[in-house]
C-alpha cells in the first residue's frame, strides 16, 4: 500500500471526519509501524502471532486472543468457509497495545481509528480493550485478505463495516440461522447525508483508485450496498463466487461483467437506499 496521502486528500478525509464525528474502528487510513517490542519473541496463541505490549499479563494475552479467535472463527464459518490461508501458514500477528493511548501514541493517524489492519504486513494493531464490534470489523478485513489479496477497498471497507453488528456464532449456518442485521449507528448522519443528495452515483465506489472512498462518502456507501445485497439474499453466494474466483474483479462478479447490467443494479440499489430507513434491520443470507 502506499504509504502517503496528498495534503488535498488528508483535508478531504479530515472535514468528512469532523462532519461525521466518526472514530473509524480501523481502515487503512492511519498507519501503525511495529513498535519496538516487536522485535521480542511473541507469543503463539490460539493461531495468531502475538505482540503484547511489555507490562500486558500472559494471563490477559491469553483470554483476549481466545476472544478474537472466537470471533475469527465465526466469522469464517458463515462468510469464508474456504478461507484457510491463516492456518497455518501465514498466521496473522496481532499488535497488542496496552489501551487505546498507547495505541494512538504508535499509530500515525489521518483519521482516528479505534485498531487497523494492515493488509501488507498482515498484522491487527489494536488496544487490549478493543470492543467485539472492533474485532468483527478487523478479522473481516483479515479474513478477506487471507482469501483473496489486494481486495478492493469498497469491498474491504463494506463488509467490515456490515460484520461489526453481526453476532455470528455456531457452526454450519443456513439462512434461517441468520439474524436480521443492521449497520452501526454512527454510519447514519452520513446516510442522512447521502439521502439528502439528489444523485447518489453510487457507481463511482468502483472506481479503481480505492483510497478515494476514505475521502468521500465512498465507505459508508461501499456499507450499504454490501447491506442491500444481503437483503436482497445474495450476499453469501456472491462472497462465495468472489473467493473461488481470482481472475475476475469484485465489480465484474456482481452481473457477471454485464456493465448495464451492474448499472441496473446500482440504480435499485440507490431507490433503495433514498428509502430505508435509518437503523433498520433487515434479513437475507
Ligand atoms: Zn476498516
Amino acid at each position: 500500500m502506499p504509504a502517503s496521502f496528498g495534503l488535498q486528500t488528508r483535508l478531504l478525509i479530515f472535514r468528512v471526519c469532523i462532519c461525521l464525528g466518526l472514530l473509524l474502528p480501523g481502515c487503512y487510513s492511519a498507519t501503525a509501524r511495529m513498535p519496538a517490542w516487536a522485535r521480542n519473541q511473541p507469543l503463539a496463541q490460539n493461531g495468531f502471532v502475538v505482540h503484547p505490549e511489555p507490562g500486558i499479563s500472559p494471563l490477559a494475552v491469553e483470554v483476549v486472543t481466545a476472544r478474537i479467535a472466537d470471533v475469527r472463527d465465526s466469522l469464517r464459518t458463515a462468510y469464508f468457509p474456504t478461507v484457510t490461508a491463516f492456518y497455518p501458514e501465514s498466521p496473522l500477528q496481532l499488535v497488542l497495545y496496552r489501551d487505546y493511548r498507547s495505541y494512538r501514541a504508535h499509530t500515525t493517524m489521518l483519521v482516528e481509528t479505534l485498531a487497523r489492519y494492515d493488509r501488507r504486513l498482515h498484522v491487527v494493531h489494536a488496544p487490549l480493550n478493543a470492543g467485539l464490534s472492533t474485532w468483527r470489523h478487523e478479522m473481516t478485513h483479515a479474513l478477506l485478505e487471507a482469501g483473496r489479496p489486494y481486495s478492493p477497498y469498497w469491498l474491504h471497507e463494506g463488509l467490515a463495516f456490515f460484520m461489526m453488528e453481526q453476532n455470528v456464532t455456531g457452526t454450519e449456518r443456513s439462512c434461517a440461522d441468520f439474524a436480521a442485521v443492521r449497520l452501526p449507528d454512527f454510519l447514519i448522519p452520513a446516510l442522512l447525508q447521502i439521502q439528502k443528495q439528489k444523485q447518489i452515483d453510487s457507481i463511482q465506489i468502483f472506481d479503481s483508485d480505492a483510497r478515494a472512498i476514505y475521502s468521500s462518502d465512498r465507505y459508508v456507501i461501499s456499507a450499504y450496498f454490501i447491506l442491500y445485497l444481503w437483503q436482497r439474499g445474495e450476499l453469501r453466494e456472491y462472497l462465495r463466487l468472489y473467493l473461488r474466483t481470482p481472475d475476475a474483479t469484485a465489480d465484474f462478479l456482481l452481473t457477471n461483467g454485464n456493465r448495464s447490467g451492474l448499472r441496473d443494479l446500482m440504480h435499485a440499489f440507490e431507490v433503495w437506499l433514498k428509502n430505508i430507513r435509518p437503523g433498520a434491520s433487515y434479513r437475507g443470507c
